[in-house]
């Protein structure tokens, strides 16, 4: 262990041993009574001893303020009135050396003008002379009662920040000038602020992470009457070194009773570990999916050469065995290529050379080529159009991966004699694109999860439709890179319509970064 590492714990470790020392050495309240008059003080001090409090006792102010330096009370009775030192400046010491001590002021003079004058200096209440046991002991019991409640706070503070100082994710608070109020060590640590002191500081100062400083903006900008948790990944590694860590961060916005933001709390979580596992899984993934995909083409090259009696007679069992084992391997290459489709998706690899296209000859092209598929199944296939959007800006292969795919599950999902429908339409600045059939339909509670990869509906219709779960995940990641978004309407027995919304070109954004087009293999049956 470092030496900072077990200076902290060990900080840490006294400061719940104080607070728990703090909690356990609550016993009776201890109260002083400060008063010239004999009288009065012995008055009080029957009185309390009676009802078990511990009571001290003070001739005059200087006397009183010598003990209150040597000991803390919880109940300072105070005469404001005294020749060696006026209670008013006994009030003011008291108060700062323990502004927790409750302080009653008892004056024979108490005019209503002193009484107000001592509370606006911190004096909880005041009782004038003379006062009988039972008002004394009832404005001790209030007392009492007052001070608890205060402690319990401030145990309750103590505990909170104990909490929170403790945690490993990040928390700072700022108020609504964007002052930071509050910021854990993990938080210092996260963003990498070395200073002494950051509460009181512009938060700018303290994270210099631009986005942070945006969802802070955006949070205390949210209206009243709405409530979102913002949600943002920090990439902190340097152009240098590009592996910094990664963090979540979120962002919410803190209201008073009258709903107004007077404040926001970021809360910043390590997923470094999880964001290079999830690297490792792609990069698994898509060097096994390549690694399979050529000696599975290669089989496949060798089965057709025996097919095709081209080295001898095949009989009418052999070539439908074949035929069959023929029919599982190209299934599996399928399963490889979408795999790697997937992968690419997720490491990053989506493409981002995007082009201005013409819609309408797209959809035009994808239908002519899926008709063949849609004829062998005796199904209708048509583009309704004519199709007048605006042009589109994508990356062409990815798009029409989505149309293959959408498609391609018209066909599959839609029994013989069915219809599917493709049109183009703009609503609201997007462009939506409509696949839709009569078939089969998704029952409402697998239409979240089909765009989960590998998910698939099980039932009596879909059990002989061959398929792997990947195509609508991938659909909706490529749609999703885009800017856009997919949806699914669909009703049992009566069909779907997958709509698929993107920018209009103007809106999409002309992305000028060239990467390497994700790559998509044309070998997928269209089942
Ligand atoms: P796959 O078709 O390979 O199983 P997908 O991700 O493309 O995988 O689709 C997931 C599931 O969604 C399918 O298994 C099917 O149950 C359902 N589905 C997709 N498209 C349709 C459709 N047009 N009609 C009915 N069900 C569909």
């Amino acid at each position: 262990m470092s030496f900072s590492n077990s200076s902290r714990h060990l900080r840490e470790g006294l400061e719940i041993m104080a607070e728990k020392m703090a909690v356990s050495n609550r016993s009776g309240p201890t109260i002083l009574v400060i008063d010239d008059e004999e009288h009065v003080r012995e008055g009080c001090r029957k009185v309390l001893t009676r009802e078990g409090y511990e009571v001290s006792l003070a001739a005059g102010g200087d006397i009183g303020l010598k003990m209150i330096e040597r000991q803390h009370y919880d109940i300072i009775l105070l005469d404001l009135m005294m020749p060696s030192l006026s209670g008013f400046d006994v009030l003011a010491h008291v108060k700062a050396l323990h502004p927790d001590s409750v302080i009653i002021v008892i004056s024979g003079y108490a005019t209503l003008e002193n009484s107000i004058e001592a509370m606006k200096k911190g004096a909880f209440d005041f009782i004038p002379k003379p006062f009988s046991p039972e008002q004394l002991r009832l404005l001790i019991k209030k007392a009492i009662e007052y001070n608890r409640a205060m402690q319990d706070i401030a145990d309750e503070k103590s505990r909170i920040r104990v909490l929170i100082n403790r945690l490993t994710d990040g928390v700072m608070a700022t108020d609504s000038s964007k002052q930071v109020v509050l910021a854990n060590p993990a938080f210092l640590a996260m963003a990498g602020y070395r200073d002494a002191a950051a509460v009181g500081r512009p938060a700018s100062e303290v994270m210099h992470q631009e986005q942070v400083m945006s969802m802070i903006d955006r949070a205390l900008a949210m209206p009243g009457d709405q409530f979102q948790e913002l949600t943002e990944e920090l990439d902190c590694g340097s152009e240098k070194d590009q592996a910094g860590p990664v963090l979540n961060a979120r962002c919410i916005p803190f209201r008073d009773r009258a709903g107004r933001n007077i404040g926001t709390i970021t809360v910043l979580h390590d997923i470094t570990a999880l964001k290079q596992m999830d690297r490792i899984k792609s990069d698994f993934v898509s060097m096994v999916s390549h690694e399979i995909r050529s000696p599975l083409n290669s089989i496949l090259a060798q089965i057709k050469v025996v097919l095709d009696g081209l080295v001898g007679e095949v009989t009418p069992q052999q070539h439908e065995i074949l035929g069959r084992a023929a029919e599982k391997i190209k299934s599996l290459v399928c399963l490889s290529s979408e795999l790697l489709d997937l992968a690419r998706i997720e490491s990053g690899l989506i493409s981002q050379e995007r082009e201005t296209l013409n819609l309408a000859e797209l959809l035009d092209s994808q239908v002519a080529f899926y008709d063949a598929a849609a004829q062998a199944k005796k199904i209708r296939l048509e583009l309704a159009g004519p199709v007048t959007v605006p042009p589109v800006f994508v990356n062409r292969r990815n798009l029409e991966e989505v149309l293959a795919n959408l498609i391609g599950n018209a066909i599959s999902y839609t029994p013989q004699g069915g219809t599917v429908t493709v049109t183009a339409a703009m609503e609201e600045g997007y462009l939506r694109i409509n696949v839709q059939d009569n078939g089969m339909g998704i029952a409402a509670e697998d239409q979240e999860r089909i765009f989960t990869p590998f998910f698939r509906v099980k039932n009596d219709q879909t059990r002989f439709i061959i398929g792997t779960g990947l195509g609508l995940a991938i659909v909706k990641r490529i749609v999703e890179a885009h800017h856009g978004f997919v949806r699914v309407l669909s009703k049992p027995g009566a069909g779907s319509t997958f709509q698929v919304y993107l920018p209009a070109a103007d809106q999409g954004g002309h992305n000028s970064a060239t990467q390497d087009p994700l790559f998509l293999y044309d070998n997928c049956p269209t089942s």
